[in-house]
């Protein structure tokens, strides 16, 4: 045994502990608010049905009356936000024309995904794009009603809001890279809106390094009577679906199956939250997402984009999916009481905090690697250099191949290379960088090569 080994990492970062950044994240965390976001759901809810296929014309019901009401919001919240110039806001419809197809768009129908970009300050990381979504679309038992009242209060106006409630507090200050706060539509006719917008980011070749997606964010009771307002489930993909057989290849040799990039976001989700203490902290899922459902992740992951899916503990399905209406005593339909705002605005701030972090961390280590040329008992790990100016130096982080977080680190200051006496057989090993203001990059795993 040796003596390298330091003490657990958790709840305090080790290396940057108390910079700048943690003072400015929790003054942005202290703005979010449990009546305003509650109320964006009240707004939606208030359009009757968000039917992807419902009236467009009306200014009072259906979904062209919720998607012009999101972008009106974004536009005032860019008004107050003081941005102008390069860092203003960007705020637009993302307008697709879809269908008809052989599901759950039978015409040709419009999709539009309402979005607000908050463009970054710094030359260098403003290309890397960090994204908040929650679909605004909403349904009723038959997924072709387009008539029936859908209030989709939970379901997903509250993901809605986690969106729109992160914009109006983050849009006050600056961060290095670009964050997007969309509004997806179609979610419900086959994850349209997202599985369009991700497809068209590949094909730009758009720098996407995490979406956070919200659905289903505001009831934390569930139909057992058990309240669980103190979690929320975090799933995350195990194996991308765009990885080639050399890659599946290396995933196998290495044991790497628990360490995909969208698995190192949910890590650092998870670690953000206790970070900062929050009320409500995730509750990792190792899978990519609830049986029988699915959601705009997806998308975003089939596009090979890294990304996780924020839900509920326990769901109430008599909630989910039904028309408004009342049974033999049980009261079915999605409706604005089931949201619980203090709770909405703990999940708000989950993704608030990991939002800010990521967006203003270095990005993570490229080309992290356990330097395998000899057979030996230690471990020689190297790095390239983050790009971004303000790095301030790097982190090793290691923990039992058994173990699911990173359980120990060692400060490597500005070295891109570090001895460790430990044995590289029995133990994962990762990277991140920090900055000078105590920002954390996610963690790079580190791979394997001759050099
Ligand atoms: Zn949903």
């Amino acid at each position: 045994m040796n003596g390298c080994a330091t003490p657990s990492r958790s709840p305090e970062p080790t290396a940057t502990a108390a910079g700048a950044g943690d003072s400015q994240v929790r003054a942005m965390l202290a703005d979010v608010s449990p009546q305003r976001a509650k109320a964006v759901v009240e707004s939606l809810v208030s359009f009757g049905t968000r039917h992807t296929l419902s009236d467009t014309e009306s200014d009072t019901r259906g979904i062209g009356a919720a998607r012009r009401w999101i972008l009106a919001e974004f536009e005032k919240i860019s008004m107050l936000s003081g941005r102008s110039g390069a860092e203003a806001m960007k705020v637009y419809f993302d307008e697709h024309t879809y269908g008809p197809d052989r599901r759950r768009v039978p015409v040709e129908t419009q999709i539009v995904n309402v979005v607000a970009e908050l463009p970054g300050s710094m030359p260098a990381a403003r290309d890397r794009r960090y994204y908040v979504i929650g679909h605004y679309d909403s349904r009723a038992s038959e997924a072709l009603d387009a008539q029936s009242d859908a209030p989709g209060a939970n379901d997903d106006a509250s993901g809605v809001a986690v969106v729109m409630e992160l914009a109006r507090v983050m849009s006050q200050r600056r961060y290095d890279s670009t964050i997007v706060f969309m509004a997806t539509a179609g979610e419900e006719q086959g994850l349209l809106g997202a599985r369009l917008h991700a497809t068209k980011a590949r094909e730009a070749g758009s720098d996407i390094r995490a979406v956070l997606s919200n659905d289903i964010v505001g009831d934390p009771k569930g139909p057992s009577g058990n309240v669980y307002d103190r979690q929320i489930r975090v799933f995350s993909e195990a194996l991308p679906r765009t990885l080639e057989a050399t890659q599946l290849a290396q995933i196998r040799r290495l044991g790497m199956e628990n360490d995909s990039p969208s698995r190192q976001l949910a890590r650092y989700v998870a670690e953000t939250a206790r970070q900062f203490g929050l009320t409500v902290q995730p509750m990792l899922v190792n899978r990519t997402d609830r049986f029988l459902r699915g959601g705009d992740h997806t998308s975003f992951n089939e596009a090979g984009f890294p990304a996780v899916r924020f839900t509920i503990v326990e769901e109430n399905y008599d909630r989910q999916h039904q028309d408004v209406r009342e049974e033999r005593g049980v009261r079915y339909g999605d409706l604005p009481e089931f949201v619980d705002a203090e709770y909405l605005a703990g999940v708000t701030r989950v993704n608030g905090a990991a939002l800010a972090c990521l967006a203003n961390a270095p990005s993570a280590p490229a080309n992290a690697r356990i330097v395998t040329a000899n057979l030996g008992n230690d471990t020689l790990l190297r790095w390239d250099a983050a790009p971004e100016p303000d790095v301030a130096g790097y982190e090793v982080v290691w923990r039992l191949t058994t173990e699911h977080e990173w359980t120990q680190s060692r400060d490597a200051g500005t070295a891109t290379e570090m001895n460790l006496s430990l044995n590289k057989d029995n133990y994962f090993f990762g990277v991140l960088a920090y900055d000078h203001e105590g920002y954390r990059s996610p963690v790079t795993f580190c791979t394997d090569a001759p050099q």
